[in-house]
């Protein structure tokens, strides 16, 4: 790509975005909703690790993605670190994760002292490649009493988190069925993926536990926040209860029958929580909105295609992806770009090049290297598609 075709591509996004500089990648949407009731929230002095908003979040949240319990955590990553203490992930097993997904999908595998074992992601969905893995189980795994072995580490393989990366649903049907054949915990990293639904289920319904995230950047936020959604009883009473230091009911005594975590969300984030999940509708339809003018503005250019995930798939579109033919381009473009105040930003580096991930044990992953070489997230917030 020459300097030309860079400042083309810039100009584009210039005609298509709003004047103000910089543009962020994504930001929250706040206004009045938000100032009534957290404010509401403040006058009624219960702002800490119970209260009516997050009871009436979690209900309004599991309603939403249609799946029975919602517990409300301090973020994504200790929603996800709570599924993976309850799926039983222990020392020294193996637990299968994509390559291609920001760090907090792999650190409360890190947690429990259990290896994360990198896979290829698929260019369609960007999720779990899905034959890749089951040539894979086939190549290195055997079942001994049960349990799905790594025959080359001896250890064993646990689980299977899946991640909806950017918001696409990743191929869940063919993904279940390999987890189940090879009878490994399925576990859904659904942090990106908040209105994102396949075959008319939610993202997060397909395995027994699932986490969501509303970080800062997220398609809804309280500030700090995440959940785990189950559609299991047991399960969720679990979630509750090791979420919240592990302490049984009592009217003052102390009891905590194990090591439990601080993870319960602040009824002042919930209160936050409860006013974007009001917005969510009208956020999912204007990212909608920009995801089309996005792929309208780069239909005529060869060098600068936007990434169309499945049309079959109801996905958030979270953030648009933009794929380049190499890497000197994307760096070029990102160079030229924040320049100007457009605070594009290349997808996260792929776990095998972080230096507590490197020697991780993991199949071929040469489309993860390819799409991390190539992609540019483009600003996405929903404010800008007006
Ligand atoms: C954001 C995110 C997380 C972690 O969520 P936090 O709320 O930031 O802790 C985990 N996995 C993925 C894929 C994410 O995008």
């Amino acid at each position: 790509m020459s300097n030309v075709e860079c400042d083309e591509i810039i100009n584009r996004l210039t005609s298509m975005l709003p004047a103000e500089r910089p543009i962020a990648l994504h930001e929250p949407t706040l206004g009045q909703l938000e100032e009534n009731f957290t404010k509401d929230c403040l006058r009624s002095g219960w702002i800490s690790t119970a209260g009516a908003y997050v009871d009436r979040f979690e209900k309004e949240l599991a309603h939403f993605c249609g799946i029975e319990h919602a517990i409300a955590t301090v973020n994504g990553t200790s929603a996800l670190h709570t599924c993976i203490v309850l799926a039983g992930v222990k020392a020294n097993d193996e637990v299968l994760v994509p390559a291609l997904t920001f760090v907090g999908t792999l650190n409360p595998i890190a947690y429990q002292q259990a290896i994360p074992h990198l896979l290829d992601c698929e260019k369609s969905t960007l999720g779990i490649d899905p034959e890749k893995l089951d040539q894979h189980l086939q190549r290195i795994a055997e079942i001994k009493n049960g349990t799905c072995i790594n025959r080359q580490t001896g250890r064993t393989i646990r689980a299977l988190v899946v991640v909806h990366i950017l918001g696409i649903p990743a191929n869940m049907p063919a993904l279940a069925r390999i987890a189940e054949q090879w009878n490994l915990i399925l576990i859904e990293d659904a942090a990106e993926s908040l209105g994102s639904f396949r075959d008319q289920r939610h993202t997060g319904d397909w395995a027994q536990l699932s986490a969501l995230s509303f970080n800062g950047n997220k398609i809804i936020s309280s500030g700090g926040g995440g959940a785990v959604l189950t559609k299991n009883s047991e399960l969720a009473a679990q979630a509750r209860h090791i979420s919240t230091t592990a302490k049984q009911p009592h009217s003052w005594d102390f009891i905590h029958d194990k090591v439990g975590y601080n993870y319960r969300l602040p009824n002042l984030n919930a209160a936050l929580a409860c006013a974007q999940l009001q917005r969510l509708p009208e956020h999912l339809s204007n990212k909608r909105k920009l995801y089309r003018k996005y792929r309208e503005t780069f239909s005529d250019i060869e060098t600068a295609k936007i990434h169309q995930p499945p049309e079959a798939l109801q996905c958030n579109h979270w953030l648009n992806l933009l794929l380049l033919s190499d890497k000197n381009n994307r760096d070029l473009l990102l160079q030229e770009a924040h320049a100007q105040g457009l605070l594009l930003r290349p997808l996260w580096n792929p776990m095998q090049q972080l230096p507590m991930y490197a020697q991780c044990p993991s199949d071929d992953l040469s489309t993860t290297q390819q799409l991390w070489e190539t992609g540019i997230c483009l600003p996405s917030s929903p404010g800008l598609a007006a």
